[in-house]
């Protein structure tokens, strides 16, 4: 049997960078939730995405919850959010018991459908904040997300957790919301070996935040809260990976364009796979490539999963929306026509192995093993 062959596995500079950054927290002793990496990382990230502020955390979900709680969602308040995530998503949206309603994805984008979204708001016009999501490196349509949200005045935030680097108009993604919120999780393009990242314009919000994901201490000699707290911070360590890994963030990009169009190039004589639509004005990130099959194909997703497991190459499903799941079916779903769009991508869709360190001769026996199943 093969090489083992990742769908996205953790991929460090070839330079070291994020060596000299974790042996500097070291040699300065400075292996605690705070620090120069911390810092040095939070103010990189601003600057990639331009954007005012960020607050480095220990997870993308818990940079999730932090925007709700910024947002000063309260039990039972409505929150849209995209019905073909991950559950990451939701998540932090019940840790406040608060409600979520589900928007159904377009063929476009793979995203939050705007018309699903206007006829969301016309239902539950009370609704107190919208989760938009950029899935597998694609952009949301931002434009009319931005429009309708403003529209009704409601802010919006911005899961882009798969997204980093991804621009849309030039613009990145993350950074169009309120809040925006990136992951450094084991897959992700760029990884700490867990971590995330909230970003936000507003300074005085992100300087909140800090202060509750450091357990709300009070300003006194001893320890007094007012608030409840939370343990969330990055740790000086890990935000000294993040720091070598934004270095090589470009690269990785590039890398990750260059297996997408090797799929597509490999696939184009055959009719029935499609890749994950390329959008104008957008340039993704393309963290994972993904193909639908037509619904009348022989070979299912599950056909090339198998065939490629058997050869000890990783590949997955799409997301199954979050309507599906037992733990989140009892609430409201909007979708434009009867058949929900995030449904049929889940039942038509594969992540195809999307690593960077991937050579072209193992994606070459990627593609020769679908390629042999039509
Ligand atoms: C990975 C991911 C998250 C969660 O990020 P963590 O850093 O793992 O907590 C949230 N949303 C989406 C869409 C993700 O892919």
């Amino acid at each position: 049997m093969g090489k083992k062959i990742f769908l996205a596995s953790p991929h460090m500079s070839d330079e070291g960078y994020e060596r000299e950054f974790v042996k500097d927290a070291f040699d300065k002793n400075w292996i605690a939730p705070l620090g120069e990496n911390v810092d040095n990382f939070e103010k990189e990230i601003s600057e990639y995405v331009n954007v005012k502020s960020a607050a480095a955390l220990s997870a993308g979900t818990a940079a999730i919850h932090m925007a709700l709680k910024a947002l000063e969602i309260k039990e039972n308040d409505i929150i849209f959010c995209q019905d073909l995530t991950f559950s990451a998503t939701v998540n932090p949206i019940l840790y406040e018991k608060a409600t979520p309603v589900f928007i159904d994805s377009d063929y476009q984008t793979w995203n939050m459908d705007p018309v699903a979204l206007r006829k969301a708001f016309e239902k539950y016009p009370n609704v107190k904040a919208v989760i938009v999501v950029h899935l597998y490196g694609n952009s949301a349509n931002m434009d009319e997300i931005i429009k309708i949200c403003n529209e009704y005045n409601v802010p919006l935030v911005e899961d882009a957790a798969e997204s980093l680097g991804t621009t849309y108009k030039g613009k990145h993604t993350g950074t169009f919301g309120k809040y925006g919120i990136y992951s450094f999780n084991g897959n992700k393009i760029i990884t700490t070996s867990g971590g995330g990242m909230l970003v936000s314009n507003d300074e005085e919000k992100i300087k909140k935040v800090r202060f509750w994901s450091t357990q709300a201490r009070d300003k006194a000699r001893y320890y007094q809260h007012s608030e409840i707290g939370y343990n969330y911070r990055m740790s000086n360590i890990v935000a000294g990976i993040g720091r070598g890994q934004l270095k090589v963030l470009n690269d990785r990009i590039s890398k990750k364009q260059k297996i997408y169009d090797n799929y597509k190039e490999a696939f184009k004589g055959i009719t029935d796979i499609e890749m994950i639509p390329e959008q104008e004005n957008v340039r993704s990130n393309h963290w994972l490539s993904v193909i639908t099959l037509n619904p009348n194909s022989k070979v299912k997703p599950i056909d090339i999963i198998e065939a490629l497991e058997k050869e000890n190459i990783e590949s997955r499903h799409v997301w199954k929306p979050m309507h599906m799941q037992p733990i989140f079916e009892k609430y409201d779903f909007i979708k434009v026509k009867d058949n929900a769009v995030s449904e049929d991508l889940f039942e038509r869709g594969i992540c195809l192995p999307s690593d960077t360190k991937m050579t072209k001769e193992e994606q070459e026996r990627v593609i020769k093993i679908i390629k042999n199943l039509f």
